[in-house]
Order: C-alpha cells, then structure tokens, then sequence
C-alpha cells in the first residue's frame, strides 16, 4: 500500500538527548567493541559510546558474572543518560581448552624439544604440562599437531604412554599459564556449553543482555541448545554463532540458519585452519550469512597495532575497508578496547574507516539480497516485497529519511540486508528491539518514537530529522513497517494475514 502526504498537524516535541545520534557522523557499519580494564568506568564506556559503539562485547573467559554485571549497569545507565539504545553481547567461553599453570609462569620451548601432557592436575617437573581438559591426554592420537600461544607455537604428538602424552615442538616460541590450546582437525568429545556456558547463559539471560555468543561452535543443534537455555529463562536476547571450527565451515549453511547472527572470530579461526585459508573464508561466511539475512560481525586483530600505537597500519585499514565493501555488519575491537593503550582512537579510526568506505559507494541502488528459501530467515515474502520496495522508492525519490517501525525486529533487518544509504531509522515499542537493531548495519534506533501509530510516528520522524539536521521543509521521507504501524496495535510482523506498509511522506515542519 502507498499513501502519500498523511496530514501534519503538529511538530511533536523531540527529547534533547538525540545529539549522539548525528546518523551524519556515524557509520552504518556497526562497532562492537569488548569491555576490559582499558575501558570498563562509567566514564570511559561514555567516551567510546560517543566514539561510535553501538554494541558492548562482555567475554566470560575473561571475568565472572559479578563483575560483568557492573558493566552491564554501567551501560544500562550509559544509555539511559546519552538517551540512546546500546546493545550488550555477552560472549560465552565454549569448549575452549587451556593449557594449565606453568612454572615461572612462562616457558620457552625449542624445536625438537620434548614436552609430555600429563592427565593430572599438578605438572612435576618444568617439561611436564596439564589442560583444563581432563580427558585431553586420552583424546590426543599420535600424530595430532597442538598449536599453542595463539597459533605461533606448535607441538605433535609422537608418542602415548599411560596417562602421558609425549609431543616434539614443532614451532618454536613462548607459551605462558593458561593461554588457549587448538587442535585443528582433532575430534574431541569436550562438551558445546559447559556446565560453566550453561550458568553464564542463565545469568546473561537474566541481566537481559541483547546477544550471547558461543565460542567454537561445531554443528547447527549447538547453537539451538543455546537458544533453548535463553529462551527458557525468559529473555529474547539473539543467538550468535562465533564460526573458528573447520566442523563449523562445514556445515555453514546450517550453522547459520541456525543462528540469529554470526560472528566470524579471526582469533581462532586463523589457528584452526591454515591461515592462508581464512580471508577466502571470512568472504565465504558474509555471502551465507547474506543468503539468510543474518548479521556478520567480523572480529579479531582488525586495528591489533592500535593497542600501542594511535595509528593503525594501512594493512589493518584496509582489512576494515575490505570487510566492509564485501557485506560485514559489524566490525569487533578485542584487545585495542579491552586492554590496549588508545581504546578511544580504536573506536574513532573504525568509524572513519567505516564513513570513507561507505562514502565510496554510498550512490549505489539498494542491492538486491541473493533469493533465498521462504523459510530460511522466517521472513514474511509481503514483509520481503514491502521492504525491498522502500529501498527502491527511498532511492528513486532522494528521500532523505527511512523510518522502519519493527516490533520484533525483523523488518528492520530486512530493511538493513538492502544495505540503502539513505540514513534509516528504527522505531519499535520494544526496547529489547530497539538495542538488537544497534547491530544491523545502517538502521539507527531511535527511542521514544510512536512506533504504533501512523500519524504520531509522522509528527516525531518529521520533527527528529528536521531537528538533527537530516531533513527540511519538502523533503520525502519514507516510513515502512509491519501491520501494528496502520492498526495501532503491538503486532509481530509475523502475524498471520499481515500487511506491512509503505508510506511516502513530505516533511510539512519547519524550514
Ligand atoms: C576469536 O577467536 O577471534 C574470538 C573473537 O574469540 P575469543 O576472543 O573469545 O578468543
């Protein structure tokens, strides 16, 4: 349906607290940026927001519950004062495997020298090691590489005797307590959500986080276990599938129906598979995740020299550019806001990185995402038409303004998979809505909108726009959104016999 010019009787009152929200200045592709001793004060979680965050990564490998539930408040209250939805991820550690305390903390280790992987708890002696695994030794077959500190240190495994491993370095390098072991390609039965995911994952639930994670996700069922336990303690927070697995690329296409978005995590990843591997398959995981119209956070070492420097390196820009132009969603910060020395400048490189690839292509029609099966993204095929639709009138028709109302979120997905540059907003009554859309790409949710009413949502849009600069007296503005829009009802736009509407509009307000 297209209704043109609705009557304007008056200009709503605006809030004053939209001044974050300049969608001029902020980049459509999404930051998430991780939460750690660099950044944790009200203060500094402040300056970042201000930076361009829109998603705040908690990772429970690296604190318990209590003290993330600090930042949580934290970040409620943040969002709260600056007036402006801001998602929380909360990223649970999944079946990763540690190597265990070492004496001195540190040791190096030398090709060809022989280290032995002891079933029990407690090493004896400085070339004995032990892993939070307590089947590993058990697990491991000859022959089986270890890649340990982050891939730079390898072992095989030459040798079993009762209750030992014997592995010969293979790469030389340091290793240090509790770093991270892969074992690329081995099978183990280490269970997909621990006993220790399971607790984080009520409690994530509970603090009513917006995302939770699973780290090394293996197979489709993972991921629906994940939504079951979230589910079934009462939160509506979106499942994502960190892809670091070989057994998870796959079966991509299921992994990734299975998820509510993806996270492609470099860290791992780049040590699972051969490195020289994984940029072909980070362009492979952003053209599943588009087929089925999920979001894509590409994570890991995107702006690493940043964690001492001010400036990154033109390598690392130009990866943030390159995920860009091929689909991402989201780009992730780890280390460089977690611990690094300019997490500030982290963020506001990313959002420059961000505006000047974006401005490169920022004429292009809204594209057309690749067909896909109906049920694939439980997408309504009206829901489908109607925002892809809006897309094409919003760019025919220079207008200056999108405004999709989305009550459970899935319209303004599906208005961010065109990827339009004409500067969208996202308006809901729900607010665990409205900070789910700080994740997709392009779509700036904005509080305290009417989202059920038509000709409200009219007067708010016109006066917002009119007022941060986006729109003028003349301007068209184009609103799309599910049935609740024209019924005045909270509705889901999955509703049987929906219909989802388009609406072409001229700013009547001020000049
Ligand atoms: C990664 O491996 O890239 C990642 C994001 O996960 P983590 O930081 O938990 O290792």
């Amino acid at each position: 349906m297209l209704l043109d010019q609705a009557p304007l009787t008056e200009i709503a009152i605006v809030p004053a607290m939209y001044s974050p929200q300049d969608i001029r200045r902020r980049a459509r592709t999404k930051i998430v940026a991780t939460v750690g001793p660099a950044c944790s004060s009200p203060e500094q979680l402040r300056t970042l927001a201000q930076a361009g965050v829109d998603v705040f990564r908690l990772n429970m490998a690296h604190a318990e519950p209590d003290v993330q539930q600090v930042h949580v408040d934290n970040i409620r209250r943040l969002g709260d004062e600056l007036g402006e939805p801001i998602a929380i991820l909360v990223d649970l550690a999944g079946p990763k495997i540690r190597l265990g305390e070492l004496p001195d903390d540190r040791i190096f280790c030398e090709t060809g020298e022989e280290f032995v992987f002891v079933a029990d708890q407690v090493a004896n002696s400085s070339h004995e090691l032990t892993s939070t695994y307590a089947p590993l030794v058990k697990e491991l077959s000859v022959g089986d590489l270890m890649m340990l500190a982050d891939g730079t240190v390898s072992m095989a495994v030459v040798r079993k005797e009762p209750g030992r491993a014997i592995m010969t370095v293979v790469q030389r390098g340091a290793i240090r307590s509790r770093q991270g072991i892969n074992l690329p390609g081995a099978k183990l039965s280490v269970p997909a959500i621990s006993v220790t995911d399971h607790q984080h994952a009520i409690w994530a639930a509970q603090a009513g986080v917006d995302f939770v994670s699973l780290s090394f996700v293996r197979a489709p069922d993972e991921v629906r276990a994940l939504k079951d336990i979230v589910r079934s303690a009462g939160s509506s927070a979106r499942v994502v599938a960190k892809i670091e697995k070989r057994e998870a690329l796959d079966r991509l296409d299921e992994v990734v129906q299975a998820a509510d978005a993806v996270m492609v995590a470099r860290g791992d990843l780049g040590v699972e598979i051969d490195v020289a591997e994984m940029p072909v398959e980070q362009k492979r995981i952003i053209r599943t995740c588009q087929r089925y119209q999920r979001p894509v956070i590409i994570a890991t070492q995107m702006l690493d020299s940043m964690h001492d420097s001010p400036r990154p390196t033109r390598a690392e820009a130009t990866d943030v550019a390159n995920a860009i132009l091929d689909g991402a969603d989201a780009c992730m910060l780890s280390g460089e806001t977690a611990v690094g020395k300019f997490p500030r400048e982290a963020v506001a490189m990313m959002n420059r990185i961000a505006l000047a690839t974006e401005a490169s292509v920022h004429d292009r029609r809204p594209r057309e995402p690749e067909r896909q099966h109906e049920s694939s993204n439980g997408l309504n095929p009206i829901t489908r038409a109607v925002v892809r639709g809006a897309g094409e009138m919003a760019y025919d028709l220079k207008a200056k303004l999108v405004v999709v109302a989305s009550h459970s979120g899935r319209t303004a997905l599906a208005t961010s998979q065109h990827r339009s540059f004409v500067p969208t907003v996202g308006v809901s009554q729900c607010e665990e809505t409205l900070r789910q859309m700080c994740l997709y790409w392009g779509v700036t949710p904005l509080r305290g909108a009417p989202a059920t009413d038509v000709q409200e949502l009219i007067k708010y849009t016109d006066a917002w726009a009119c007022r941060v600069g986006c729109a003028k007296k003349g301007d068209r503005i184009v609103i799309v959104g599910g049935s609740h829009l024209t019924a005045g009802a909270a509705g889901d736009e999955m509703a049987a016999g929906v219909h989802d509407v388009v609406l072409v509009h001229e700013v009547e307000g001020s000049a």
